[in-house]
């Protein structure tokens, strides 16, 4: 995909901002790559739209070709749609026994991925957990779920043959209260077509144990598929997040992208291979850059956020020529030795910085004085940021209170600032002379 953007943009000449024919094009582009990444039509339809209307018009910044900012909108716009307007917080286990209800079609990966949940909640989060197969119609499929649980140190429920879903069910609960256990994980049976029964069973089931969490385990290769399966469970039994399984696969991820526009369900675990360690947390960014075609398109967009940067520094480097260094300048050099991982990285690259960059590891501008200095920053107002000369006993005692710092913490950052505003004039004096401009080149 960014191959085929970048070759439509490249025949474009390059102009000030998106015309609407330049967005639509590419637009055009960005739809049959999604319906190959397995996307249903409506939803590459929608969403093809909704960057219409956000790219026409925008400014193409200098440094980055249009393809490229397409690329960047496209990606942001994936991302946002995958991860949803909003975040469904942790799992609600709290308030032990929590029952946990696995459903999905057989062979979706249920039974795995009730092992890798199980194993997951017990060593990152300390929980004990009792897991019980209600999957009756295979005796090997209890099997499955005791073999598993014997791997990972998690209990099962004893299998007793003859026991209808139900009754399972029941006695998993009283075991879970009995037995002091955090959280109680159900598989259910699957089947490969969803039938009246089966929904019935699970139906069943969630009324007798009322699930925290109801999670539906669905193959992620199966794409359009997958999101028909979830749209009947939860019309049918309400499914309050979705496990995508097989994303280790060659599949493209469409099926995350529909799955969260069609249904509005988090998606909240993806399994990565048939180990009990591989489960991850959903990550939208990482969907998002399959589906714009894997690492090259990530590492483009990288590249263009990199020459976003470029261009902030350029408008500072112009401020400095300036004599000009606010609270503002400061604030930005903060976030961005903050980004770019200390102070070394960013002074080394600022001229006139070498000096700086030793008084700063002497003064011990580690990353926590970063924080904290931005904080004091954000607690000024846009006045005292712009001229922090201003600043008097009262608003100073404020604005470290603001910050939750002590004022010395305060002062300790303007002397900072007076020192590199006073080195930024100087080097703007000389700026004038053109040695600034020959120390940047
Ligand atoms: P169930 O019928 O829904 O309980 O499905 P199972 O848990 O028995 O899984 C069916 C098959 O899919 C098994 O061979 C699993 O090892 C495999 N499987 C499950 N999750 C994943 C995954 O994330 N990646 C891969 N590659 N295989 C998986
Ligand atoms: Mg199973």
């Amino acid at each position: 995909l960014a191959d085929r953007l970048g070759g439509v943009f490249d025949r474009l000449t390059r102009q000030g901002a998106l015309t609407e024919a330049d967005v639509q094009t590419a637009m055009r582009e960005v739809r049959t790559a999604l319906l190959e990444a397995d996307v249903s039509l409506p939803v590459a339809r929608e969403f093809t739209r909704a960057i219409e209307r956000k790219a026409t018009g925008q400014q193409v910044t200098k440094s980055v070709t249009p393809g490229q900012q397409v690329v960047k909108i496209v990606h942001d716009e994936l991302v946002r749609v995958l991860g949803g307007e909003t975040d469904p917080g942790p799992l609600k286990i709290d308030n032990p026994p929590a029952p946990i209800l696995m459903v999905g079609l057989q062979g979706g990966g249920k039974t795995t991925t009730t092992a890798k949940l199980a194993r997951r909640l017990k060593e990152r989060e300390g929980k004990k957990v009792l897991m019980a197969s209600l999957d009756t119609n295979r005796p090997a499929a209890m099997e499955q779920l005791a073999i598993l649980g014997q791997q990972i140190g998690v209990d099962t429920l004893p299998i007793v043959p003859g026991e209808d879903p139900v009754a399972i069910a029941r006695r998993a609960k009283t075991q879970a209260s009995l037995g002091g256990y955090d959280v109680y994980m159900l598989d259910t049976a699957g089947r490969l077509h969803i039938d009246e029964v089966l929904i019935q069973q699970a139906a069943d089931v969630r009324d007798v144990v009322k699930p925290r969490e109801t999670l539906l385990v669905v193959d992620g290769l199966t794409g359009q598929v997958a999101v028909e399966v979830a749209k009947e469970f939860d019309d049918k039994i309400g499914v309050s997040g979705v496990v995508l399984t097989r994303m280790d696969g060659d599949g493209r991820g469409g099926a995350a992208l529909s799955m969260r526009s069609v249904t509005g369900k988090p998606i909240r675990f993806v399994g990565l291979g048939e180990k009990l360690d591989a489960l991850e947390t959903f990550d939208p960014e990482r969907i998002a850059g399959r589906i714009l075609g894997m690492g090259d398109i990530v590492a483009l967009v990288e590249r263009a956020q990199q020459t976003f940067e470029a261009e902030q520094a350029e408008r500072m480097m112009k401020r400095f020529q300036k004599g000009l260094f606010n609270m503002n300048d400061l604030r930005m050099q903060l976030e961005q030795m903050q980004k770019m991982g200390g102070v070394e990285a960013v002074m080394g690259m600022m001229p006139g910085m070498n000096k700086m960059q030793k008084q700063a590891a002497e003064a011990g501008l580690d990353d926590r004085m970063i924080r904290r200095q931005i904080a004091l920053i954000n607690s000024m107002t846009k006045k005292e940021r712009a001229n922090p000369d201003l600043l008097q006993a009262s608003r100073k005692k404020r604005i470290a209170a603001g910050a939750g710092l002590e004022v010395s913490e305060l002062n300790r950052l303007l002397k900072q600032h007076r020192q590199m505003a006073d080195m930024m004039k100087k080097l703007g004096a000389m700026g004038k002379g053109g040695m600034l401009k020959q120390a940047v080149q």
